[in-house]
């Protein structure tokens, strides 16, 4: 036998990335007969991509999803190898001689860009940038953002986009019972903000919105929220692109209503406005204002693009937050389509040019972009390891053993954190929660993690 070999003849496959579209993949691969072992391998110390440092705080409901991931990850087949930034610590060539196959699964983590003249000023942040801080992502940990203007402004028509909204509006004392990080919760609770615009390119018909963040936006105590009656004067596409599609009817309709509300008695406002899109920021060290252009909409239902009208806005605002999506970020040696910011693929398999690569997949956000709820990753997820299981017997078998690997990575000096190692930075994260009246105090610093370990090894 050649040194290095495996004795162990069990199938065994790795996914990179450890969000829900890696824990649903080693779900229905854990389930597959015959037997596959799952080695996951993320870069954080911490498990659950987006669900952790996207999803919202106060949106605690959404990420219950993870009691279904600890379940995966408890089981014996499963090995989580965190703490491991594959295409850094290790490539994805190294990887291969040590498995049957490799999924892909890294998500969406580079801000789309919309670079506007005046970007580099103080108080402009990407949605990402934003909503990493307030979850505390470690890459974000210098992260500031200043609430002590009265304006802010959140470029975008998607549900992150009211996502942010809310959270600028939202009482402090509702998200100091979340896991918000406590950076953001000082910062937020120290808000001056009294006016919030939403801004959308197109029309109310065209956003992306969820029926029911709009609805919570607009319950929010305290708060007027506003729309220009005009915009719901549709023109005859818009009117089209309404009929028959319920979920757009909905949204529609809370707009409608927000016309003839009865104002509440507070200065504080949102403001949705639409067919408007940025074209500079002014300002000398710090955002002053936002200049925006007046739209019209042109095209056949359904493929309505906004045209500029020429027609310009300048509106004072010291907080400019730009939420129009994000998109994967290439891996070396792999293909990468970097215009729409995914890993080609076809049936789940990376394909270059139109050649599949034998034994190597990708799924989720890398994959199909980044649109789409955790319950779509679920669907994808369940597709590609069918795809997966069907190439199996075909897949040539690993010829290395995967103590090499672990020894590999120590030579490199860098410390894997394991599910049973994770698990106890979980019970401390809730254990400080409880004791702080929260549903967990997240470790955030490099240093909070390592201390941590040191204490506890
Ligand atoms: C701000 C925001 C809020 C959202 N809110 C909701 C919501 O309320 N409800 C809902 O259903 N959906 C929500 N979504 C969508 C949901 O988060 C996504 O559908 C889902 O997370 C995509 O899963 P994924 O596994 O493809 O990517 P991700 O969740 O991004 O996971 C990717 C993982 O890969 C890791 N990784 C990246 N590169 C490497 C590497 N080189 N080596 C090792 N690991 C790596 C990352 O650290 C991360 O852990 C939200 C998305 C965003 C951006």
């Amino acid at each position: 036998m050649k040194k290095g070999t495996p004795k162990d003849k069990s199938l065994r496959v790795a996914i990179v990335g450890s969000g829900p579209a890696s824990f649903f993949s080693a779900r229905d691969l854990l389930k597959a007969k015959p037997k596959i072992t799952v080695d996951v391998f993320e870069k954080l110390y911490t498990p659950y991509g987006l669900v952790r440092y996207g999803v919202s705080p106060d949106h605690q409901h959404t990420k219950k999803v993870i009691k279904q991931f600890e379940k995966i990850g408890e089981h014996e087949r499963f090995h989580f190898w965190g703490h491991v930034n594959v295409g850094k610590d290790i490539s994805i060539d190294a990887l291969r001689p040590f498995y049957h196959a490799i999924i892909i699964a890294t998500g969406a983590e580079v801000d789309q860009s919309l670079v506007l003249p005046g970007d580099e000023l103080s108080g402009v942040h990407a949605s990402l940038a934003f909503v990493s801080w307030v979850n505390g992502h470690p890459d974000f940990v210098d992260h500031h953002v200043d609430c002590s203007h009265p304006t802010a402004v959140v470029i975008g028509n998607g549900n992150v986009a009211l996502d942010i909204a809310r959270l600028l509006a939202k009482p402090p004392q509702e998200l100091k019972r979340t896991d918000i990080a406590e950076p953001a919760l000082k910062a937020l609770a120290k808000s001056r903000i009294q006016t919030i615009y939403v801004i959308g390119r197109r029309g109310p018909v065209q956003t992306s919105f969820r029926y029911p963040e709009l609805c919570e936006i607009i319950s929010l105590p305290d708060w007027n929220v506003e729309i220009d009656p005009r915009h719901l004067d549709l023109n005859p596409e818009s009117l089209e692109e309404l009929n028959g599609v319920l979920i757009k009817q909905k949204v529609h309709a809370v707009f409608q209503n927000l016309v003839n509300r009865k104002s509440v008695p507070s200065n504080k406002k949102i403001v949705f406005r639409f067919l408007q899109s940025p074209v500079k920021i002014k300002g000398e060290k710090e955002v002053e204002a936002l200049v925006l252009e007046n739209n019209i909409l042109k095209g056949r239902a359904g493929k309505q693009r906004p045209e500029p009208t020429g027609q310009t806005e300048s509106l004072p605002c010291g907080l400019i937050i730009k939420s129009i999506g994000s998109q994967g970020g290439p891996f070396s040696l792999l293909p990468f389509n970097t215009k729409t910011g995914v890993i080609p693929t076809h049936d789940h398999r990376i394909i270059d040019g139109d050649k599949s690569i034998p034994g190597l997949y990708a799924v989720g956000w890398i994959a199909g972009g980044a649109k789409g709820l955790i319950g779509h990753t679920k669907r994808q997820a369940k597709e590609m390891v069918q795809t997966l299981l069907g190439d199996l017997p075909s897949l040539p078998s690993p010829e290395l053993d995967l103590k090499n690997l672990l020894s590999l990575l120590q030579t490199k000096h860098i410390g894997v954190i394991d599910f049973d190692q994770w698990k106890k930075i979980d019970h401390e994260e809730v254990r400080r929660g409880l004791e702080q009246g929260c549903v967990r105090k997240k470790f955030v610093t490099q240093k909070d993690f390592s201390s941590f370990f040191e204490k506890h090894s």
